[in-house]
């Protein structure tokens, strides 16, 4: 019998070695050449034009007509000059993915000829047929148009795919009625508003800055599968994870994946993307096998914010496309496998200044100390403030089985800053409590915290693995941010609250000056209300201990396990008095987010629904009562032999087992056939959100169990679907 498990696992087990032709060439030389860097566009361009669009670019001004005809013209020289026939605006609709709509530069002509042309106007705007993209209602169908705009902060690049060559321009997607209808737009203006609130601060203390931005370092945790296994398991293939399947005996228990020896194949695989990705400009440079048995991790050197958040978005593509040359599928999926590990994103983020200080770095004197825990005792105020906010921004259907299960960050948010920085924090409390801010003879602050922030540099060792949001010495770690996710939306909750954070701490300091209080003072006495404020949100222990959980509600933190409840932070007073009032999204904008995220997590567990009962009843079922006769039959020969009923009662226990199994799974399947039904009809996307998770989703844990059970029954011969230890060990 040819059954597809076998088969695959057959072609897994015998692929012939993929090789890579690498270039025999440094690093140094073939990075960014697909990208349209500062330096190209200054050999593609006239003085004067490359002056204007730097500056315009420097300034968030607007670019001008001309310009804009002489960027363009200078792209399409260098794009073709690389092979390339077309071009696409480059976006990402709230669909998670990517978006791109690609017309040559090739326009013929009526006489039968044509020429390559490609304007200024093409290079701004473009009008993509959008009506499909979610747009929670903003764009009714009969003013469908949604229009993509260039966004000159990230570089335009070339996209390889097979022998086709596209110069990609990354812009931002915006409604007729000018909402946004994408991740970037809002994050832009975050960066923005951060930028402007956080200058003030810094110049407090030190003129010289005149810019700041947010830094973003993410790390992404991934799984790699046989394409054929894959292909062979419709839940991967449908829902990115596998929605049954019982444990194999052996998972990570023995802990000697985590930073083992690559396999081969993976590491040709990662060699292959790596230049890919160098050749794009993804400043890649970690790679590392993760906890779980085929699991893995790569990490770039951390970017300006917007930039970074594009290279997330198209490593993501690059590991996909590149791991089909390796016949590998890679899965991005929070939780692809129950009982192993699952895979996050952490969010490294950190504020930077145009003369090269990370404001989250502690310094060296009492002085830029002082400017160091402003900044660190802001994130902190923030956080504590807004932390329902950032737990929203990390809500989706798949990394709620992350979040919470015992090994990620739990759904509680809490800051992590460790015993170092805790003690510091103490001592500012206690000691501006006095009233007094001692200078010495110099007119530094004697403070003597500057002899301890530095050991934090030193020993980094109490880093907390468990905790959601931690200080890692020189940045915030966001570790709760799911594989899946496009960065940019929990990076413009952060960028906004603390944009908004350091509004309010300007204001108060200001206040006190004008008030008689000196400088130094004014901002300390803040600085220690915030610590006294804040203390909820500090945690230094195990966030996955039961313990946590119960303190956490004890201190009034939430504990909100499920992507249908955390939502509704959106549609709080709080969350839009914060977004509206700071121009990151208006009401309309927000509900329409809010709505569009409900629907995606609605959706995913529609198709879950679906595939697990359609695996259950025509995979599993006719599989269980194959098997049962086979049982049938053996116990009816023996009992035809003459023997004894003791002689057969194994068969009869496993017959009457399988039957009970059996029972459970078609009554569970047509059960939650009806609770979908009845979701289906409810109005409103949060209701519908609400009666998938809680009246549909539980008959996946029924379903599944007993579909596991019946594997370790049925004969390892008829059971359909790749197992755990193929999808897991095969190399
Ligand atoms: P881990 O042990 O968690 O893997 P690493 O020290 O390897 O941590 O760094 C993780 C990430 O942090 C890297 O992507 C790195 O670029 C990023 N990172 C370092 N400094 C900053 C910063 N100032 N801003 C943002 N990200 C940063
Ligand atoms: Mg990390």
């Amino acid at each position: 019998m040819d059954n597809s498990r076998k088969s695959s696992v057959k072609t897994a087990t015998h692929r012939k070695k993929i090789n890579v032709k690498l270039p025999n060439k440094r690093i140094s030389e073939y990075y960014a050449e697909n990208v349209f860097t500062e330096s190209t566009m200054k050999k593609y361009l006239s003085e004067d034009a490359f002056y204007s669009i730097q500056n315009a670019i420097s300034a968030g001004k607007k670019i001008d007509r001309n310009t804009a005809d002489q960027v363009a013209a200078a792209m399409k020289s260098w794009a073709m000059e690389k092979g390339a026939k077309s071009y696409t605006h480059w976006f990402q609709p709230l669909t998670g993915s990517t978006a791109e709509k690609h017309d040559t530069f090739f326009v013929p002509s009526m006489d039968g000829e044509g020429m390559e042309t490609f304007t200024g106007s093409e290079l701004i705007q473009q009008e993509p047929d959008a009506s499909s993209f979610p747009n929670g209602g903003i764009r009714q169908t009969f003013e469908a148009r949604g229009y993509t705009a260039w966004d000159p902060t990230s570089p335009a690049f070339i996209m390889e795919i097979g022998d086709g060559i596209t110069l990609c321009i990354p812009t931002i997607f915006i409604s007729y009625t000018g909402e946004s209808l994408d991740h970037k737009a809002p994050l832009l203006k975050s960066c923005h508003f951060l930028e402007k609130a956080a200058l003030p601060v810094v110049n407090l203390f030190d003129r010289h800055v005149t810019k700041v931005h947010s830094t973003l370092g993410w790390e992404q945790e991934y799984f790699v599968v046989d394409e054929a296994l894959f292909y062979a398991r419709p839940d991967l293939v449908l829902s990115g994870r596998t929605l049954i399947g019982h444990a194999p005996a052996r998972g990570q228990q023995l802990d000697d994946h985590y930073f083992g020896a690559i396999p081969e194949r993976v590491y040709d695989f990662m060699l292959d993307f790596e230049r890919e990705a160098h050749k794009l400009g993804i400043p890649v440079r970690t790679r590392h096998n993760e906890v779980a048995p085929s699991q893995f991790e790569l990490a770039p050197m951390y970017e300006e914010m917007n930039v970074a958040v594009d290279h997330n978005q198209l490593i993501m593509d690059v590991l996909e496309r590149v791991g089909k040359r390796h016949k590998l599928a890679v899965l991005m999926h929070e939780k692809p496998f129950q009982g192993v590990n699952g895979s996050g994103k952490h969010n490294n983020w950190s504020l930077s200044t145009d003369t090269g200080k990370n404001l989250l770095s502690p310094g060296k004197t009492p002085k830029t100390n002082l400017m160091f825990l402003t900044f660190f005792v802001n994130v902190i105020k923030a956080v504590n403030e807004y932390s329902d906010l950032l737990r929203a921004a990390i809500a989706t259907a798949s990394n709620d089985h992350r979040l919470g299960a015992n090994e990620a960050p739990p759904a509680i948010i809490s800051v992590f800053i460790g015993s170092h920085l805790s003690s510091v924090l103490e001592e500012v409390a206690k000691r501006v409590d006095h009233g007094r801010y001692d200078e010495d003879k110099n007119g530094s602050l004697k403070l003597d915290i500057h002899n301890k922030i530095p050991d934090v540099l030193l020993d980094n060792t109490d880093r907390n693995r468990t905790s959601p949001f931690a200080f890692t010495g020189n940045k915030f770690e966001v570790r709760a941010v799911g594989s899946t996710a496009n960065c940019a939306w929990p990076m413009t909750v952060l960028n906004t609250i603390m944009a908004n954070q350091l509004t309010d701490f300007k204001k108060e300091v200001d206040k006190l000056i004008k008030g008689g209080e000196k400088k130094e003072g004014a901002i300390l006495r803040v600085i220690r209300r915030y610590i006294n404020a804040s203390q909820n949100i500090l945690f230094e222990g195990d966030n996955y201990s039961d313990e946590w959980a119960q303190e956490a509600e004890k201190r009034g933190l939430s504990n909100v396990k499920t992507t249908a409840y955390a939502l509704d932070f959106l549609n709080t007073k709080k969350a839009k008095d914060v977004f509206i009032k700071n121009n990151i999204f208006s009401d309309v904008e927000l509900e329409a987010r809010s709505e569009i995220f409900y629907e995606a997590y609605t959706m995913k567990l529609q198709i879950e629904a679906r595939t697990i009962g359609e695996m259950a009843l025509n995979e599993i079922l006719p599989v269980a009562i194959t098997y049962q006769n086979n049982l049938i039959a053996n116990a009816r020969g023996l009992k035809d032999l003459g023997l004894k009923k003791g002689s057969y009662q194994s068969q009869l226990n496993l017959i009457e087992r399988i039957s009970s199994h059996i029972q459970v799974i078609e009554n569970d399947v047509a059960e939650m056939i009806e609770a979908r039904k009845k979701a289906n009809k409810l109005e409103g996307a949060s209701e519908m959100a609400k009666a998938y998770c809680d009246d549909v989703k539980p008959y996946f844990d029924t379903i599944r169990y007993n579909c596991d059970k019946l594997e370790l029954i049925v004969d390892d011969k008829l059971w359909p679907i790749p197992k755990y230890r193929e999808l897991l060990f095969l190399r």
